[in-house]
């Protein structure tokens, strides 16, 4: 069989992870990424805000078995328990691990960490990596993508584009995206707490926004994401913003904690998602396809479902001329979890945005039958583990 030659524009999680599963699948891979290299982050980077990500299961053992995660162990942190309240402190579901017999319900990594390690496993897999390049045009004829590059042109059998939110590929290969903006901005810091962790992720659904909380290695040190509206932004500075975050850590989870590195950062957020997903033979991953609140904390998640549903199908083919039909499969294959990931954000977001005793009642009392339904609990679990077994991803591990 003759493999395709793959482009990936854009080294960001999705992206580098999208080329060595497709290397890892036999492709001939070029990755090429505007900024610098990743290189190995010290302590001190890792506590600077920036973005974390819990990554499910599933995923995890994907990374691991592509060699992305060797180089980053110590920056790993697990995480046994999920717990989500209301904000009005008296509705509560907890998912434990042990309660699905296994020893952790996922991983958080910051994603400069995770970068890096991916990288350090391209090096490895021979992927021909193009730092400081940016990517400046392209456009396609008879099956053959042609890329502008400052070094010249290049051509390739297939261009995916993940080169985030604003993807200028998205715009060249001309896919149109429907976006709205949440209005919400999510303030993102690192804390240390005054006591252990304890492995635990919680999100908390206050009247403000979502406060969500990441245990990250160390013991004590954590990720906060709070999305708030903007409205209680308004005429905050720096030191506003952090005093926010250490009243709502206490009021939502009785936590004391110390700002690390710089003041949060801000965030703003939008919901978006292209209008197809390939046009041609130019695919779109990652951001460039999709941002979605990051209160679901799947985003990157979905990305890297995504990546390893097309190595799977991109293995198959036994010609590049068969590229186009492995690209419609890969569409067809992936649009139902975005499409339920976003219709449950919209959800969320409308319950939560009712306001009054009794939306309050209704909120509680969805979240405790929620909490007590033994076949919701395994559904939200399904998804705060991967896919199983029938899976995208476990029908590329069994091919
Ligand atoms: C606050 C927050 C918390 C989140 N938490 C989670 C979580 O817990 N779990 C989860 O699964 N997801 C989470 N997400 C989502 C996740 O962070 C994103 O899905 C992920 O980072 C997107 O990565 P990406 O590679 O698509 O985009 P990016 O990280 O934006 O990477 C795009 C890359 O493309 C490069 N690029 C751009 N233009 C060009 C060009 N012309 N040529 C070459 N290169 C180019 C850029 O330099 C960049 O490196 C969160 C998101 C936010 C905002």
């Amino acid at each position: 069989m003759s493999a395709p030659n793959v482009a990936v524009i854009g080294g960001g999680a999705a992206g580098s992870f999208a080329a060595l599963a497709l290397a890892r699948a036999g492709c001939g891979v070029q990755l090429c990424e505007r900024g610098a290299a990743p290189g190995e982050p010290d302590s001190a980077a890792l506590d600077q805000p920036g973005q974390v990500s819990a990554l499910r299961r599933r995923s995890v053992e994907r990374l691991d078995a592509l060699g992305a995660l060797e180089p980053l162990r110590e920056h790993l942190c697990p995480y046994t328990d999920l717990e989500f309240g209301d904000g009005s402190g008296s509705s509560f579901v907890h998912y434990t691990a042990r309660e699905s017999g296994l020893d952790a319900l996922g991983q958080v990594v910051c994603n400069r960490a995770l970068r890096w390690g991916l990288w350090c496993a391209l090096r490895e897999a021979g992927v021909a990596l193009r730092p400081e390049t940016p990517l400046r045009g392209l456009s396609q004829s008879g099956g053959r993508v042609h890329l502008e590059l400052d070094s010249g042109g290049a051509e390739f059998d297939l261009v995916i584009g993940a080169d985030g939110a604003r993807s200028p590929v998205r715009l060249w290969a001309g896919i149109g995206a429907c976006e709205r903006p949440y209005r919400q901005s999510a303030l993102s810091c690192r804390v240390r707490l005054s006591e252990p962790h304890g492995s635990t992720a919680r999100q908390s659904f206050t009247e403000q926004g979502p406060l969500g909380l990441l245990p990250m290695a160390g013991g004590d040190r954590c990720a906060v994401i709070y999305s708030l509206d903007e409205s209680h932004l308004a005429g905050l500075d720096p030191a506003g913003d952090a005093r926010l975050i250490e009243e709502a850590l206490s009021r939502e989870f009785g936590l004391t904690a110390e700002l690390l590195g710089s003041p949060p950062v801000r965030i703003p957020l939008w919901e978006r998602r292209a209008g197809v997903r390939s046009r041609g033979r130019i695919g779109l991953i990652g951001e460039a396809f999709a941002c979605v609140h990051p209160m679901a904390g799947l985003g990157l998640n979905l990305a890297l479902d995504d990546g390893d549903t097309l190595a799977g199908e991109l293995s198959l083919i036994s010609a590049p001329d068969e590229v186009d039909s492995a690209l419609r499969r890969w569409s067809m294959r992936r649009c139902s979890d975005h499409a339920l990931l976003h219709g449950a954000v919209r959800a969320l977001q409308l319950g939560f945005a009712l306001d009054g005793p009794w939306a309050v009642w209704l909120r509680g009392a969805a979240l405790r039958g929620f909490g007590q339904s033994p076949a919701l609990r395994r559904w939200v679990q399904d998804w705060a583990l991967g896919p199983h077994r029938g899976g995208a991803a476990a029908g590329n591990a069994e091919r």
